[in-house]
């Protein structure tokens, strides 16, 4: 076997199986590099070009454009590009959406960062935990029949991708007439999401669409028409609305990149029923390989509730998973120890992560079975 490289050479970056920020294609990442130089239509570096450019209005509009376009966004929603992560919005949402309201806002407690967006909508008013799977390890998720959703909540939040536990729904879930909040920080255009069923949707970028530092926030303007007028202008979603998401300095670098993602899905990929396609068979390789270690690799998600971004797992004795990371690493690959507050191993396989990828963690997964 040749040692040396003879063809362009492959990043090991492309073995990035981070839980996030997450892999992002190399197609994007050249245009990124490149634009760090120099943006060629500007002249300038992406990192000194104004927010108050007509450049980056373009940017924006692009963007809100082509998220409107995969998403099939019907025009009475905005989009937003934000900052202060998906933890920003958990005060926000209660802030904006629950004053004046006389039930509580219904929430379900689905695994880590559910639980986080419940202790910050707490500290803001009424909030009933309508599920809770605390006791039972966070290991699947509510059944349709377990739920028994409040015709007049103020409003109704979930996490469509528990990224710790690696629990996905597969479905939309609450009432329609109820309005309906989703955390799509893990999932968000990885496939179609009936959007124009969703009140607000919320995801930051860097699971899926690109590096920290903006969040993109779908929300349907009749959700806002109840908003208090005293909140800090920045925490209040009108300010942003007016402003066109340039309310003070955005991150313009981060938005960029995105917009180089939304490129990516549209033209590249072909849409986001493609995007689910490739994801669906990246998740089932993994999956496979669980299922057919004999026990050896123990998958931590029931089955039906298995995620198509975060596949989490646990080997026979921690003694195996510390050498099993060990060698992964050696071998390339990284990212895969799975979320200190849970252990085991973690697999995320977002949208920039390729199918050749997988298919490598796979061989390495039988070869480290075999040997160990
Ligand atoms: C990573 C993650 C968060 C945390 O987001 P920040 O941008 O770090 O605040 C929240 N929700 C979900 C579903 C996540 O995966």
């Amino acid at each position: 076997m040749s040692t040396t490289r003879t063809t362009t050479p492959q990043l090991r970056n492309s073995l990035n199986f981070s839980g996030g920020p997450g892999a992002l294609p190399e197609s994007v990442l050249q245009q990124v590099q490149q634009s760090i130089l120099e943006v060629p239509e500007v002249g300038l570096s992406i990192l000194g070009i104004s927010h108050r450019s007509d450049w980056f209005a373009s940017v924006v509009a692009e963007l809100e454009n082509n998220i409107r376009l995969l998403l099939q966004l019907p025009n009475n929603y905005h989009v937003l590009f934000l900052q202060g992560g998906a933890t920003q919005q958990f005060s926000m949402i209660p802030m904006n959406l629950l004053p004046g309201k006389s039930a509580p806002a219904e929430y379900l407690h689905t695994g880590y960062w559910s639980g986080k967006s419940i202790a910050e909508a707490q500290r803001v008013g009424n909030i009933h935990t309508l599920w809770d799977g605390t006791a039972t390890g966070f290991g699947s998720l509510p059944k349709d029949e377990e739920l028994d959703f409040a015709a007049d909540a103020a409003y109704f939040h979930y996490v469509s991708n528990e990224t710790v536990e690696g629990l996905q729904f597969h479905h939309v879930l609450g009432r329609d007439d109820v309005p309906r909040v989703c955390d799509m920080s893990s999932d968000f255009l990885s496939r179609p999401c009936s959007a124009e069923r969703y009140s607000l949707i919320y995801a930051h970028a860097q699971k899926n669409i690109g590096p920290a530092g903006v969040t993109v926030v779908l929300v349907r303007d009749e959700a806002l028409k109840d908003a208090p007028n005293n909140l800090p202008g920045f925490l209040d979603y009108r300010s942003h609305i007016n402003a066109h998401s340039i309310f003070n300095t955005p991150p313009v670098f981060a938005i960029y990149v995105v917009l180089l993602i939304t490129r990516w899905l549209l033209k590249d990929i072909g849409g986001l029923s493609n995007m689910e396609a490739i994801n669906r068979s990246k998740a089932a390789l993994m999956y496979h390989a669980l299922d057919e270690s004999n026990g050896f690799y123990r998958g931590r998600a029931a089955h039906a509730d298995r995620s198509m971004m975060n596949v989490s797992f646990s080997l026979p004795t921690s003694e195996i998973e510390k050498r099993f990371l060990a060698e992964a690493h050696s071998a390339g690959f990284s990212g895969l120890a799975g979320h200190r507050s849970v252990g085991g191993i973690r697999a995320s396989i977002y949208n920039g992560l390729t199918v050749d990828a997988v298919h490598e963690l796979v061989d390495f997964m039988n070869a480290f079975q075999k040997r160990s």
